[in-house]
């Protein structure tokens, strides 16, 4: 199956098992937004847990906060996006599709890039053991043809973006005979810059009402509010804000499931610091939030750092985490160094001063800031699409199963019954009783024991319990593993100590 053929499937499972569904799906849906179903919404839980308490608890020194989505809108003036929360826009005039300009050309250079690889990697399979890469790159001639068109593209984009030149990116999209996917012409309309953030009224009569718009980032309501959690909760520098909340974007491309959505949520820290220290502070947060990845389990190479090249021109330092989704590697989260300027901007603003008195200086100044900001769902999107997998088994059948983290599982443990009968429901719902305090469990007695384990396999439950006959006479279960498949002998009592090793949230944490 090719990966993108991978992904459907994926879509497909999400929705069957009540993970993800199209927003408003009855009337034929709402473009790029999603809701969540009874398993969606614990795994989301679950890793919003993982980051609320790595964050808020590990750290003494961040506290969370929970501001609002309306916010003044000044706010939105002071922070740059008002003026300049723009995506270039391009219309193809065949398909009356829309796409992101910068988006195409940088497809564009990623399959030239591909080009590249794949002669590489021809070159590797023909010379075996005496490949020299670095030779072969240099001197390959269909790798340096393809590196010249690469650079010559690259070049004038990148110089295109500096200077914000919307008819030079339309002149690089034609030169180079970029077509829509759909209609398969180059017959493109200019490009226009497009603001990102969706406005609505506040107030009750036309005339009186204010245009406001939705946050497009939960950032801004943290620097609102430093000087209110600084004061109120005593902070010294270094102390870290976090915050958990929904964000909205009108994205112009709306086509990746939730990896990108107009209305998403976002787990954002900002970092407050002394001048001059940022650097380090920036260098810390990314070795932390890697940490944070990789201890999830699902394969330190599925991760990598993407320095950015150009830097927004409040930042000195800012990267990417890149996870290889089934599309490629694609932003999961930033980390970003942003000087002191948004709240700088604020002071200015507001007319307030917003500043820290820092008693071993002696001296008082506009705190530096090094953010880390992640979207929940493209967490989500890891998550499902790392774990799912269509495994042979060794009797000739087929499983779907979704090896979740056992801590991010939605279900932890699925008790189940062999028969409806015999007294054996009421041993298991006894079972049940015991569990659901400490975990999220189901019941279920419907169906062959075989079809309901593939069930538990398809949402990821890491636990089948399964209550029989000589449970009642000895208090023993079995329990299945998910993964393994194997199974073993439990005393009912030993239950809660067995799941709890496997499953319990601050396993993962202590390994931070
Ligand atoms: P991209 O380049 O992919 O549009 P971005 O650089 O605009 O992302 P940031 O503004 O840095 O993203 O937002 C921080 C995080 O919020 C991203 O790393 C991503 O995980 C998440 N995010 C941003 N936009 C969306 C979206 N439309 N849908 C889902 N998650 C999003």
């Amino acid at each position: 199956m090719t990966q993108d053929e991978l992904f459907k499937v994926l879509v497909a499972h999400c929705k069957e098992y009540g993970f993800i569904f199209p927003s408003s799906e009855i009337y034929d849906g709402l473009a790029a937004v999603y809701d969540y179903g009874q398993m969606g919404v614990e795994l989301k839980n679950n890793i919003k847990q993982y980051w609320w308490n790595a964050m808020t608890r590990l750290n003494e020194n961040i506290v969370g906060i929970d501001s609002c989505i309306f916010m003044h809108p000044r706010i939105w003036e002071a922070s740059g996006h008002v003026g300049a929360f723009n995506d270039p826009l391009i219309d193809n005039k065949d398909s009356k599709k829309r796409y992101r300009a910068d988006v195409l050309i940088e497809d564009f250079l990623g399959k030239i890039e591909e080009k590249m690889n794949k002669e590489v990697e021809k070159g590797r399979k023909r010379f075996g053991e005496a490949f020299n890469e670095e030779q072969f790159r240099a001197t390959n001639p269909n790798v340096l043809r393809e590196k010249a068109k690469y650079d010559e593209v690259h070049g004038r984009y990148k110089k295109a973006e500096e200077a914000n030149d919307l008819a030079e990116y339309r002149q690089i999209i034609i030169d180079n005979n970029i077509v829509c996917p759909i209609s398969g012409t180059c017959n493109w309309t200019d490009v226009r810059q497009f603001n990102l953030m969706f406005s609505t009224s506040m107030g009750s009569t036309a005339e009186g009402a204010s245009t406001i718009y939705l946050r497009p980032e939960t950032a801004q309501g943290i620097f609102v509010n430093y000087l209110n959690v600084q004061k109120t909760g005593r902070m010294k520098i270094p102390f870290g804000i976090a915050q958990i909340g929904k964000a909205f974007r009108n994205e112009i491309v709306a086509r990746q499931f939730i990896f990108r959505m107009r209305e998403f949520e976002q787990m954002e820290m900002q970092f407050f610091i002394k001048p001059g220290t940022e650097l380090e502070w920036f260098k810390k947060w990314k070795e932390q939030r890697m940490k944070w990845h990789v201890n999830l389990g699902m394969g330190a190479e599925n991760y990598r750092f993407h320095d950015h090249e150009k830097l927004a021109h409040y930042a000195n330092a800012a990267t990417d985490i890149e996870f290889q989704f089934p599309f490629g590697f694609k932003e999961l989260e930033g980390i970003h160094s942003r000087t002191n300027w948004d709240l700088g901007r604020h002071q200015q603003y507001s007319g307030r001063k917003i500043e820290y008195f820092d008693p071993e200086e002696g001296a008082a100044y506009t705190p530096y800031v090094v953010e880390t900001s992640i979207g929940v769902d493209r967490m989500v999107l890891a998550v499902l699409s790392h774990s799912f997998k269509e495994e042979k088994l060794e009797n000739g059948e087929n499983r779907v199963v979704l090896s979740i983290p056992a801590p991010l599982a939605p279900v932890k443990a699925a008790v189940l019954p062999l028969v409806k009968k015999d007294g054996l429901p009421e041993l298991a719902q006894k079972v049940m009783d015991e569990l659901k305090f400490d975990f999220n469990c189901q019941y279920e007695e419907k169906d062959s024991i075989g079809k309901r384990y593939r069930r538990q396999d398809a949402i990821g439950t890491p636990f089948c319990i399964t209550v029989d006959h000589q449970s009642l006479e000895d208090g023993c279960v079995t329990v299945r593993e998910r993964d393994t498949m194997a199974q073993e002998r439990v005393k009912i009592e030993d239950l809660r100590a067995l799941i709890d090793s496997k499953v319990n949230l601050n396993n993962l944490l202590r390994n931070l």
